[in-house]
């Protein structure tokens, strides 16, 4: 049954959506009890683990029950005191300090803060912007929007974001410079120093990145050699490079985060989604004692907590959550299940209108072509990505759909995700359910 809510305002306003009611394993059931495959692990990658998991239930009411929040501007609490070493044992070596946020957004937008603030603590004040890339994703604050490339979320607001910088993504399937990897040289990697100099370096304090873009773009990774060359600029130039790893952290990519791919260390991790795997708002900014030692040394405090930075409970269900990753070996099944899903989804590229099949791990994409020489885009107004989710949807299978990854505006895809737990046999189930929903689609475009 598909609900018109009567006072909720939910984020779909324009169409009747199933009401949840319960949820096992990778799947979920509505109201009338229709099953159906969580195949972007809630809405955009986030319940890595799967419903329902006994063990992260289990210490949820014991510790509400004992203290649930501390007063977080005089004290710490033990569970946001495990919580962050546990995050610091998965992290880049030289990473080892965690500040806790609610979400994404505030992850991104925390670190922007704290790179501005160890720049001025450091004495470099002018060091203020920050630059990214466009069809990328950084939240949906002002400060992340700002940064973010993704044009249909930035239009509406564009009046009060920030003037900040943007360099075109590295997207070697719809190449900015008309260029092929690897006799490219990776160009998409070196105007990041054009645009350095532009700014002047003396007012840049970072740059931000996707190691493997989401939402705006559908699981496309950087090209070996990408980060290498970012990193040295980022050397070059004395900017702080930050890994917005809130999709592709946490196991996801089937490593603990997708920078280690590519053997880069960033100076900053931001992160959220799966580190409480939907049980709890929870997320992250991970960074070097280099940063808060200065700033200790500085006798400087942080500004920019927020009420629930480092909340007690989310912290410990947070905790619950990594535990259970490593019991079940997670990021392994990550990479074992990741592989064997590209290659279904690649058998999909027989199809007519399946133009590119892309990913890391169990972060994997599908971007929609009318014309697979040309590459030409679909025309917004059909919203063939919105098709394609409403035929999975009919048939069982939620996914996340997406716009704008040929310029920001044309350009449809997909984002697949299931839970971390997936296994091999509802891999096939889900490809299978995929393909027949694509194929629906061909015919009501009459391809
Ligand atoms: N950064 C990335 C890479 C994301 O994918 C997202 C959300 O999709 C965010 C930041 C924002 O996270 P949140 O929606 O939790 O604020």
């Amino acid at each position: 049954m598909k609900e018109r809510t009567m006072h909720a305002v939910p984020r779909n306003l324009t169409s009747l959506c199933p009401t949840i009611v319960r949820g096992e394993g990778i799947y979920l059931y509505d109201l009338d009890g229709k099953r159906y495959l969580d195949g972007s692990s809630g809405s955009s990658l986030v319940c890595n683990i799967g419903h329902g998991v006994e063990e992260v239930a289990l210490v949820m009411t014991p510790q509400a029950r004992n203290v649930a929040y501390n007063p977080t501007h005089c004290s710490v609490s033990q569970a946001f005191l495990d919580l962050a070493e546990k995050v610091a044992n998965i992290s880049p070596r030289r990473l080892d300090k965690i500040f806790g946020v609610s979400s994404g957004s505030e992850a991104t937008e925390t670190a922007m803060k704290f790179a501005r603030q160890y720049q001025v603590a450091r004495g470099l004040s002018s060091k203020y912007e920050v630059i990214s890339r466009w069809q990328s994703y950084h939240g949906n604050t002002i400060g992340g929007l700002s940064v973010s490339g993704h044009t249909y979320r930035r239009r509406k607001h564009a009046p009060v974001l920030n003037r900040f910088a943007h360099i075109p993504p590295a997207y070697c399937y719809r190449c900015y410079f008309d260029l092929t990897y690897p006799s490219c040289s990776l160009k998409c990697a070196r105007v990041l120093e054009n645009a350095i100099r532009q700014e002047g370096p003396e007012n840049v304090s970072a740059f931000i990145a996707e190691p493997v873009v989401g939402a705006a773009l559908g699981a496309v990774p950087a090209p070996d050699g990408y980060f290498q060359i970012i990193r040295e600029i980022c050397d070059k130039y004395d900017v702080l490079f930050i890994a917005d790893e809130v999709m592709s952290g946490v196991g996801r990519t089937g490593e603990s985060f997708s920078i280690n791919h590519w053997g880069v260390e960033p100076d900053m991790i931001a992160t959220g989604k799966g580190l409480g795997a939907g049980y709890i708002p929870l997320g992250a900014v991970i960074m070097s004692s280099d940063m808060t030692g200065l700033m200790v040394e500085k006798k400087i405090s942080f500004v920019g907590g927020h009420t629930h930075s480092g909340h007690l409970l989310s912290c410990r269900v947070g905790l619950a959550v990594l535990e259970y990753m490593e019991a079940h070996r997670l990021i392994e099944n990550a990479r074992q299940q990741g592989a064997y899903l590209l290659e279904g989804l690649r058998s999909l590229l027989d199809l007519k209108m399946v133009g590119d099949v892309r990913g890391k791990g169990l972060m994997a994409g599908v971007e929609f072509v009318r014309d697979k020489k040309t590459k030409e885009p679909f025309s917004t107004e059909l919203n063939v990505a919105g098709q394609v989710m409403d035929e999975a949807m009919e048939r069982g299978l939620i996914i996340f759909p997406g716009h704008g990854s040929v310029d920001g505006v044309m350009g449809d895809h997909i984002l697949i995700g299931p839970p971390l737990t997936i296994e091999r046999t509802q891999v096939e189930e889900l490809v299978s359910m995929l393909k027949t929903s694509i194929e629906a689609v061909e015919r009501k475009l009459s391809l």
